[in-house]
C-alpha cells in the first residue's frame, strides 16, 4: 500500500470483536486474564497480550502500526507527547551515560533536554557548529551513543543531510535518530535513507487539527546493539529479572525496552481518545500536506516581493541554501514553514504579530489552521542570544506555519498585519 492508503488502512482492518470499521476507542485500564498461568507469561514478556493500559492498549497499538507503517519502520511505541517519545528514545539509547551528536537547530525544548536534562542524568549532548556533516563528524568519537538531527529543524526550516549523518553515525557504531515531525512520512521517509530510529510530535501534522497531544518512537529494527556500546540491551536487565532485550527482542529490541522500562516505569503513555482523534487526523495526512505546501509556496512568493518584508527563508526558493537538499529528500516539495524578517527589526516583528486577526498567534505547528509565533518571546526564550543565534533564531525572526484555507484569506490578514507592523519602519526610510 502506498501511503495515501496506509494513512486510511494501515495497521487496522475491522474491530475484532464488533468489525466496526471505523476506530475503536478502547477506554480502559485493564483486561482481564484467563489464568494466573496465562497473567505470568504476559508478564514474563514471553506472549503478547494486553493487561495493562500504561504498557498497551488496542486503539493505541492501531496507532502504533499505523506510523510504523507509514514510516516504513519494524515496530512503534506512542507517547503522550512529542517530549516523551523524546526523551525516552535518548534515555533509552544513552541512559547509563555517553554522549549524543547533534547540529543546533533544534526544536527549543528538545535544545532544553539536551542540553540540561539528559546532562543531569550524565549523558552529554555535543552541539555541532552547523549541520553540515562535517561539523557533526567531528564531534562524533568512540562515548557516542547516537546521532541526533530534525529531519527539517523546526523553527530554522534547514533540511538535515539525513544519508551523510546516517554514514557518520554508523562510521562511529552509533544510530541515527531522526525526529521527521515538520517533515511527515508524506513528505519524507528518513529511514529509506539509513535512519535507524525516527522520533514524532504526533501533536503536529499528523494529528493535524490542534486537538491532541502525542508522540511516536519508530524503530528500523537494523541497528546491532550487541556491539559492547550499549550493555543495557546486551546485559541481563535486573529490573526484568535477568531478560535481554537484544536476545529476547531480536530487531524490535529497542522499542521492546523503551516500553517495558520507561513506558512502564516513568509513565508518559499516550490517552485511547488521543490515540483516536490523531489516527483520526492521519486518515487525511496526504491531503492536508498537499494543500500545506501548496500554500506556503504562494505566501512565500507574495512575502518575497514585499517590500515590507527584508528576507524569507523558505527552502521552496532556487537560491535557498537547503535547495537542493529538499530536492533530494522532500521530491522538491517545500514544508509548510518558514521565517521572514519584518522590516524594522524587532519592533516592527511584534506589531506585526499583535496585529494578525485570521493567523493565530500560537507556539505550535501543523494545525489546519495557519500559524504564527515569535521565536525570540517563546519557544526559543530560554536559550542564550549565542545560542539563539546558532539555532538561527534572531530577534525578528517571524515564523509561519501556512494552514490549509484558502490561500487568499491568507495573504489578507499578513497584508492588514504588515500594514499596521512594518508601516513605520517604511516611513523612517
Ligand atoms: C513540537 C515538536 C516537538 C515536541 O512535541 P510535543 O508533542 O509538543 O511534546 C519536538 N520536535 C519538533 C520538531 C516539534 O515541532
Amino acid at each position: 500500500m502506498r501511503r495515501e492508503t496506509l494513512s486510511i488502512h494501515g495497521g487496522f482492518g475491522c474491530d475484532p470483536a464488533t468489525h466496526a470499521v471505523a476506530t475503536p476507542i478502547y477506554q480502559n485500564v485493564a483486561y482481564e486474564f484467563d489464568s494466573a498461568d496465562q497473567a505470568a507469561a504476559m508478564f514474563d514478556l514471553e506472549i503478547p497480550g494486553y493487561r495493562y493500559s500504561r504498557i498497551s492498549n488496542p486503539t493505541v497499538d492501531i496507532l502504533e502500526r499505523r506510523v510504523a507503517l507509514l514510516e516504513g519502520g519494524r515496530a512503534c511505541l506512542a507517547t503522550a507527547s512529542g517530549q516523551a517519545a523524546l526523551s525516552t528514545a535518548l534515555l533509552n539509547v544513552a541512559d547509563g551515560g555517553g554522549s549524543i551528536v547533534a547540529p543546533p537547530q533544534l526544536y527549543g525544548t528538545t535544545h532544553t533536554l539536551l542540553a540540561h536534562t539528559l546532562r543531569r542524568h550524565g549523558v552529554e549532548a555535543r552541539f555541532a557548529r552547523s549541520d553540515n556533516p562535517q561539523d557533526i563528524a567531528a564531534l562524533v568519537d568512540e562515548t557516542t551513543r547516537a546521532v541526533f538531527c530534525e529531519s527539517v529543524g523546526n523553527p530554522a526550516g534547514n533540511i538535515c543531510d539525513i544519508e551523510a549523518l546516517a554514514k557518520i553515525a554508523h562510521d562511529a557504531g552509533a544510530p541515527l535518530i531522526v525526529d521527521n515531525t515538520v517533515a511527515t512520512p508524506i513528505l519524507l521517509r528518513p529511514i529509506e535513507y539509513g535512519a535507524d530510529i525516527v522520533v514524532h510530535s504526533l501533536t503536529k501534522f499528523m494529528g493535524g487539527h490542534g486537538v491532541a497531544m502525542g508522540g511516536a518512537i519508530v524503530d528500523a529494527g537494523r541497528f546491532d546493539w550487541r556491539t559492547g556500546r550499549y550493555p543495557t540491551f546486551c546485559e541481563p536487565d535486573e529490573s526484568y529479572h535477568g531478560l535481554v532485550y537484544a536476545d529476547r527482542f531480536g530487531a524490535e529490541a529497542f522499542i521492546a525496552r523503551a516500553r517495558s522500562v520507561y513506558q512502564r516505569t516513568t509513565g508518559a503513555v499516550l490517552a485511547p481518545m488521543s490515540a483516536f482523534l490523531i489516527l483520526q487526523g492521519i486518515e487525511t495526512l496526504a491531503l492536508r500536506v498537499e494543500r500545506h505546501v501548496a500554500n506556503a509556496r504562494a505566501v512565500a512568493l507574495a512575502l518575497r516581493t514585499d517590500p515590507r518584508i527584508d528576507w524569507v527563508e523558505y527552502v521552496g526558493f532556487e537560491d535557498n541554501r537547503y535547495h537542493a537538499l529538499a530536492d533530494k529528500y522532500l521530491n522538491g516539495q517545500a514544508p509548510s514553514l518558514l521565517t521572514f524578517g519584518v522590516r524594522g527589526g524587532h519592533e516592527a516583528a511584534k506589531r506585526f504579530y499583535d496585529a494578525l486577526r485570521l493567523v493565530k498567534r500560537v507556539v505550535n505547528i501543523g494545525d489546519t489552521r495557519t500559524l504564527c509565533c515569535h521565536p525570540a518571546s517563546a519557544t526559543h526564550r530560554q536559550m542564550t542570544p549565542q545560542e539563539q543565534t546558532r539555532a538561527r533564531v534572531s530577534p525578528e525572526t517571524v515564523r509561519l506555519s501556512v494552514g490549509i484555507e484558502h490561500v487568499e484569506d491568507i495573504l489578507a490578514d499578513l497584508d492588514h498585519a504588515l500594514s499596521l507592523g512594518a508601516a513605520p519602519a517604511m516611513a523612517a526610510e
